[in-house]
């Protein structure tokens, strides 16, 4: 096992009467891939995660498939393919909304450019898009412009001195070295529906375990999000991390912090948008990568008191969880909200405490913290920007009289920050009389809402009078009176 670079033995062959994967669980559209690829000549395997998640009786979430058939012959066998990629091409089969993706076999120099992601998380039109961004990283370790690399972290294990790019394509048993973890290196033959196994990757499944292929070490070296990935398939799968992958962390860890921003963002999606954002979060602070991740966000982990970043993390991370499960859309931004209040409540307290007004204190606050999250995981500004409205929106739910009350029932970003009301209230950062009177009014007709807050209101905005409605409301005093 864990045979060096291409130097690969035989591998076991898992008869089809040995294993459970069934042609049934296999999506129609993977399989008239595979065949039409076998019937041109070729081979055509299904890999990576959904022979992994076939072994273990989950459903895949996408189907990979790998062959030797070089990307231009894919190209002209599925008319309803493009080719994706600039240095290293893959094919993309589409079929309506379902993309099978077929990679050729990649030899041992050639980079592992990460595997688009096609879960739903992008929307349609951005997948190709998100193949493109994805294989920008060109190699996994995010800077494969160049084999020569300084600082060691280079694909340079070609001691022939042949040039990479000269070198990309290649047999199956050059391709299974690339990958990470024996648990994603199964591959499945059409031609008769075995399984082949050349890393002990079935061993490993029936274990639970996640092993990586070849030297930890330099594996990790490599590719540092292999780290993030073993937890998320700790995480997701609920295997453990073999000791020999989990006590490089200690010493590699801080090699994410070179990764760019856009690559972990990425991760950071898979991570905490897939259902299993509470496992993902534990895992990481507990295997100490958390703190390479969000560093401001551990700092205040490790030194608050009252457990309330904390309390409201786990509200936050379960409700998302939730929401993914029952098949509700989810969106980084309120992640992010929830994962930076922490720091983004004690930067704002020392505004407070300098006199400034709590929506703006908010909002610098945010900004602050968003620029240093920024230099770990890349925040694009659809999520920060709505994320500092959301938050520098919560000192607004402590007005429940007059009109501005009544008008931030209409906010577009109303509901988004009720939402992290209810969060806060739970985590006991806020009174839950609050977040209960918030809840109840949005229960009432319009009619006895403005009953109810105008009944409530002593202020004398709540004064029947005529002016000009303003847009965005940062602002805490209402505008003066015109005329
Ligand atoms: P998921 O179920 O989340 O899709 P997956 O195993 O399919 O999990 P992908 O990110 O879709 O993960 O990658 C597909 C395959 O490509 C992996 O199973 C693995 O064989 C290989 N791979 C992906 N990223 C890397 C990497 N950084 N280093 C080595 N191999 C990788
Ligand atoms: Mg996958």
């Amino acid at each position: 096992m864990n045979q060096p670079n291409d130097r690969a033995p035989s591998p076991v062959i898992v008869a089809r009467a040995d294993h459970p994967v069934s042609r049934a669980q296999i999506s129609g559209n993977a399989l008239k891939v595979l065949y039409r690829l076998r019937d041109g000549g070729h081979q055509a395997f299904l890999v990576g995660g959904c022979v992994r998640d076939l072994l273990i009786g989950i459903q895949p979430k996408d189907f990979d498939v790998a062959t030797d058939a070089s990307p231009e012959q894919v190209r002209r066998l599925f008319r309803n393919s493009r080719l994706i990629g600039r240095r290293f091409r893959l094919a993309h089969v589409r079929f309506g909304p379902q993309i099978i993706e077929v990679a050729t076999f990649r030899a041992a120099g050639a980079p592992m450019a990460p595997e688009p992601d096609l879960d739903g998380i992008t929307g349609d039109d951005d997948e190709a898009h998100a193949a493109e961004d994805l294989d920008e990283f060109g190699d996994v370790n995010g800077n494969v412009a160049e084999p020569d690399e300084p600082n060691g972290r280079d694909r340079a294990h070609d001691e022939r001195g042949r040039l990479l790019r000269d070198n990309v394509y290649g047999t199956i048993d050059q391709d299974v070295w690339r990958r990470d973890f024996t648990c994603n290196a199964l591959y499945y033959n059409i031609e008769d529906f075995s399984i082949w196994d050349y890393v002990g990757g079935v061993e490993d499944i029936r274990a639970r375990t996640i092993r990586l292929i070849g030297d930890p070490l330099t594996r990790y070296r490599e590719d540092p999000v292999r780290m993030l990935r073993a937890v998320r398939f700790e995480a997701k799968l609920g295997f453990s991390i073999h000791e020999t992958a989990r006590a490089p962390f200690a010493t590699l860890a801080e090699l994410l912090e070179h990764i760019p921003p856009a690559r972990l963002l990425d991760e950071f999606q898979k991570l905490f948008l897939a259902g299993f954002g509470g496992r993902s979060f534990d895992l990481l602070r507990a295997h100490g990568l958390l703190e390479h991740l969000f560093p401001e966000t551990a700092r205040h982990l490790a030194e608050e008191v009252d457990g309330m970043a904390l309390a409201l993390i786990n509200a936050g991370l379960a409700n998302t969880d939730a929401r993914v499960a029952e098949g509700r859309s989810v969106t980084p931004m309120f992640l992010f909200a929830v994962l930076l209040f922490g720091p983004v409540s004690a930067a704002a307290q020392k505004r407070f405490d300098s006199g400034m007004p709590p929506a703006v204190a908010i909002a610098d606050a945010v900004d602050e913290v968003v620029a240093q999250q920024n230099r770990r995981i890349g925040i694009p500004k659809r999520f920060s920007f709505p994320m500092r409205e959301l938050l520098a929106l919560q000192p607004r739910f402590h007005r429940r009289e007059g009109r501005r009350a009544l008008g931030f029932l209409a906010h577009p970003r109303f509901r988004a920050a009720y939402d992290f009301l209810l969060l806060r209230a739970q985590a006991g950062a806020e009174d839950p009389e609050i977040a209960r009177w918030w809840t109840e009014i949005q229960a009432a007709t319009p009619e006895q809402q403005r009953e109810r807050i105008g009944a409530e209101a002593g202020g004398q905005d709540s004064a029947p009078r005529r002016r000009r409605r303003r847009r965005g409301g940062r602002r805490r005093a209402p505008p003066p009176a015109e005329g």
